[in-house]
């Protein structure tokens, strides 16, 4: 480029030279170099028109227009330029196409919307699965097209760790899990998939356990009735009898404890049991549970603290609430040894309501933490015989918490005692009417 820029400036020069001579010859030199400079001039003023012309349609493929020295040079260069960009564009372009066909032939909805939710692109699933046009729902804010609070919380809340499940806005029939990743300047790539079989497969399982947990009660009420009775009267029954009668009349106690539980978990889990809202003393229910689980220490002689100082109230289902709380406290009692200490304390902050009911008894191994409240999972097994658990109290814990918007927090270690602690939103709490009066108290 250089020495072709030098030729171009030696020719310039030269040619200007040769007017500026002819113009000397016939005695008007400037006049001969004026004509130099007007045709160099023109010369140039032509090819910035025919780049300007050539330029004008970026898409053109045609040869750059051709001519000499400097300007010849910048046409070739500038068309080369323009060939690899054509071509660098229609692989991108091609690559592009290939997505959105490989996308489109993809059973799940997938959209993708900017940081505030307007709606770029979706492929073909998702207009089938949440009903979006593709003439009228383009840049559209998604969460004013799937109308449902929850998916906008969702949406807003960045934390897409756990899918939401929810009902098809255009096709209710169907059940939806949407899963959201968060790409670029916090754009969203959100995934709709459809759950609906093992949706109904699910319902269908609860629907099971449900029915037959309602068909065994009434028998089970009858034999544990009778085994009562002739329990009560033992001492007038052959020795041999005693014995056997104790501990059917035992078996069918738990049987009965199991199939309640299993009730109550069936009737949480499917929402049978609407979550009353009304504003709840947290404070009172933990005294009233607190005083249970010291007749149920009894002889063991727990220490039991309660420390429920907090003003406020809860947004909840009262009795829902008990369950989880009497099945965690009672979880303490049961598995801490005699004399031990278990500490409840109801508290809020910016963060919400949280009840943490600590022990200093047995704990838990590390590796069981996480699968905790799962039906009938226990830490150890050869345990529960003692305790006379269900392996329900746990799961129950959990579905009442999901009710409330709430989450389970469990630390332990093992031979060093439990702390659990439900955490409610900060939305859930009310300013009591009259202030609460500090209690702490104990056994
Ligand atoms: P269970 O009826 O067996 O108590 P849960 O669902 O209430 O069932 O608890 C599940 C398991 O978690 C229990 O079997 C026990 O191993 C463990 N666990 C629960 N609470 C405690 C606690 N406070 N201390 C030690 N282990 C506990």
């Amino acid at each position: 480029m250089q020495q072709n820029w030098s030729r171009h400036l030696r020719y310039t020069l030269a040619g200007l030279a040769g007017t500026t001579l002819a113009g000397f010859y016939v005695g008007y030199p400037v006049y001969g170099l004026t004509a130099g400079l007007g045709l160099y001039l023109l010369w140039t003023l032509n090819q910035t028109r025919r780049l300007a012309q050539w330029l004008a349609d970026p898409d053109a493929k045609d040869e750059a227009p051709q001519s000499l020295g400097i300007w010849g040079d910048l046409f070739d260069r500038l068309h080369k330029l323009n060939q690899n960009y054509l071509q660098t564009r229609d692989q991108l372009r091609a690559r592009i196409d290939r997505i959105q066909e490989s996308t489109n032939a993809m059973r799940d909805g997938v959209i993708m919307t900017d940081a505030r939710g307007a709606m770029e692109w979706w492929n073909g699933s998702a207009e089938h699965l949440l009903g979006f046009r593709r003439n009228t729902d383009q840049g559209q804010y998604i969460y004013n097209l799937i109308r449902t609070p929850a998916f906008k919380s969702y949406f807003d809340a960045k934390d897409y760790r756990e899918p939401l499940e929810l009902h098809s806005p255009a096709r209710p029939h169907i059940h939806l899990q949407i899963q959201i990743s968060l790409f670029g300047e916090e754009d969203r790539l959100i995934v709709a998939k459809d759950v609906t079989r093992l949706h109904q497969l699910e319902q269908m399982r609860r629907d099971f356990v449900s029915n037959v947990s309602h068909e065994m009660r009434t028998p089970l009420t009858v034999i544990s009735g009778y085994l009562e009775t002739l329990a009560d009267n033992a001492d007038d029954l052959p020795a041999k009898w005693r014995r056997a009668i104790n501990t059917m009349a035992t078996q069918s106690f738990r049987m009965e404890t199991l199939v309640t539980d299993l009730i109550l978990l069936s009737r949480i889990e499917t929402g049978d049991q609407a979550v009353n809202d009304a504003p709840t003393d947290v404070g009172r229910l933990v005294r009233q549970v607190c005083q249970d689980a010291r007749t149920l220490s009894g002889e063991k002689q727990h220490e039991i603290i309660l420390e429920a100082t907090d003003p406020h109230l809860l947004k909840g289902d009262e009795n829902q609430l008990r369950s989880a709380f009497s099945n965690l406290i009672f979880n303490a009692v049961k598995y801490t040894p005699a004399g031990g200490r278990i500490t409840v304390a109801w508290f809020a902050n910016t963060e919400g309501g949280h009840l943490s009911v600590k022990d200093t008894g047995v704990g838990i191994d590390q590796v069981h933490i996480p699968r905790l409240t799962e039906r009938f999972y226990r830490a150890d097994p050869s345990r529960h015989k003692d305790t006379g658990g269900t392996g329900l109290g746990l799961a129950i814990v959990k579905h009442v918490l999901i009710n409330h918007d709430g989450s389970l927090e469990i630390h332990s270690r093992l031979g060093e005692g439990s702390e659990f602690v439900c955490h409610f939103p900060p939305e859930r709490l009310v300013e009591s009417p009259q202030s609460n009066t500090t209690d702490v108290g104990e056994a």
